[in-house]
């Protein structure tokens, strides 16, 4: 029998295309590349598999292309038994971000949204009712994301990565909203009006989106862990796990889909958010996102 959905992610999901090489070019220039590899990514798909992972029956909706690289975006999903049945697959390609990283780790990325475009208001209303706690980011049309809300019955984890405009009322249906330091100074500007962005103290600016109204708030902080806000608590701060990090791609992701999968069983946030912290500190010191993801909890 089928487990019900604890956790449905509606986000984008992306072949990444990385190309290693001794130096990157210039306009115009052409180098030769040692390697590539193709891996998944988008955030979307991301925050799906570390919500399975970390033992929530997970749905992802989003959109693929009818190409190859459809099979390489969701095969780990699959693997791990993401139900993807509502995945559209569309005419524009699979998103892919073109990534080139040259022997100093310095890298360039330009990312194609293909298919993610196409996870509109529409189309995520045509998809029909959202089960379980509801993750989203910023990877997909600002009017598939309020959809998505408005289709929610339970809690909602808006991880606003890239941070883009949305109406003060989405904004505070988060219950958290998860983002980092840089993000959380954004969406404060979004929320006073402001053309500046705020460059005081995290703590003083996880105050300032809790005064905005905000239900519960995550400012993650990379090695130095992450403050928690919730309405009628003092803010806390959760120190990292002390780790060796190799590669902190899709950390943030990590953390995310772990946090949703840890309220869907129950756990109060700040509980949560410390286990989030171990799942993605384990993350951090393998190469990868979705590759680095733990495939067993049995060292959490
Ligand atoms: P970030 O998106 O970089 O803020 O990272 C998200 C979360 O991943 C953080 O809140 C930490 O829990 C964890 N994390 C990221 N980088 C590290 C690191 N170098 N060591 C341990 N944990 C990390």
């Amino acid at each position: 029998m089928q487990q019900d959905i604890q956790v449905t992610i509606v986000g984008s999901s992306n072949v990444d295309i990385t190309a290693l090489m001794a130096r990157l070019p210039g306009p115009g220039e052409t180098v030769l590349a040692d390697s590539y590899q193709l891996s998944p990514g988008g955030k979307g798909a991301n925050q799906a598999l570390a919500a399975q992972l970390a033992g929530a029956a997970t749905e992802f909706i989003g959109a693929v292309g009818q190409d190859s690289h459809s099979e390489v975006a969701l095969g780990q999903l699959d693997e791990e038994g993401v139900k993807l049945d509502r995945v559209a697959r569309t005419i524009e390609p699979t998103g892919v971000a073109i990534i080139q990283v040259d022997s100093g780790a310095e890298n360039s990325i330009a990312v194609v949204s293909g298919a993610n475009s196409t996870v509109t208001g529409e189309a995520v209303k045509a998809a029909g009712a959202i089960e379980g706690i509801l993750v989203l980011q910023g990877e997909i049309p600002a009017s598939g994301i309020k959809a998505a809300m408005d289709a929610a019955t339970d809690r909602i984890v808006l991880n606003l990565a890239p941070v883009i405009e949305l109406e003060r009322d989405y904004l505070l249906k988060a219950n958290p909203l998860v983002v980092n330091e840089h993000e959380a100074a954004l969406i404060l500007a979004q929320l006073d009006g402001s053309e500046s962005i705020s460059t005081e103290a995290e703590p003083v600016i996880a105050q300032k989106l809790m005064d905005h109204g905000l239900a519960s708030l995550v400012i993650t902080l990379g090695a130095n862990g992450c403050l928690v806000a919730e309405q009628g608590s003092e803010i806390q701060q959760l120190p990292a796990v002390k780790v060796k990090a190799v590669d902190t791609t899709g950390a943030g992701d990590a953390f995310t889909g772990a946090v949703a999968a840890r309220l869907a069983q129950g756990e109060d946030l700040a509980e949560a958010a410390v286990f989030a912290g171990r799942f993605a500190a384990l993350t951090v010191q393998a190469h990868g996102a979705q590759a680095s993801y733990p495939r067993s909890l049995e060292n959490l």
